[in-house]
């Protein structure tokens, strides 16, 4: 969903949004029955919990220092492929609720997109995914993250 402005290559090399710490640990995907499947034919021991059409991981207690690594990741990167959940194929944009509105945010951790040009990144996403992401989060609510001020807003949802 991003080729036009971020290279697989680029993402392979960094990984950084399938590790979480205590702090970001929110960012885990929601996952879709079939992606659950998927992760847990190939990781026995990972565990979920639903979340409203959804599945979360179920992480447990992290403590300061210790990282968590997506189950779904291996060496060669996420096993899920094209069956990615929507959260990791649109990252490092998340859609928020900031101040009663959903908005389209971009994570300030993801240094190859973050420092674009902000008004690049409005008329890529007003090309076509702001609308396919708003879509998607009509359907499952549960994409909606709170707003976090590690992300800086690039749309509004009444701006498309
Ligand atoms: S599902 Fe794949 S892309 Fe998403 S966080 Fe896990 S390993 Fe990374």
């Amino acid at each position: 969903m991003l080729k036009e402005i971020l290279s697989g290559d680029t993402c392979a090399k960094c990984r950084m949004c399938c590790v979480f710490d205590r702090y970001d640990i929110w960012e885990t995907p929601v996952f879709d029955e079939n992606s659950r499947n998927l992760v847990m034919e190939y990781n026995a021991e990972a565990k979920f919990a639903r979340k409203g059409r959804g599945f979360v991981l179920n992480v447990g207690e992290i403590t300061d220092g210790e990282l968590y690594s997506c189950p779904a990741l291996t060496e060669n990167g996420c096993v899920l492929g094209d069956n990615k959940p929507f959260d990791c194929r649109i990252w490092p944009f998340r859609i928020m609720e900031c101040d009663g509105k959903r908005v389209i945010a971009v994570s300030t951790l993801c240094e190859e997109i973050h420092n674009r040009d902000h008004e690049e990144l409005k008329t890529f996403l007003q090309k076509g995914l702001a609308a396919e992401i708003f879509a998607y989060a009509d359907k499952n609510p549960e994409a909606v993250k709170p707003y976090y001020d590690n992300y800086t807003v690039i749309l509004e949802e009444r701006s498309l």
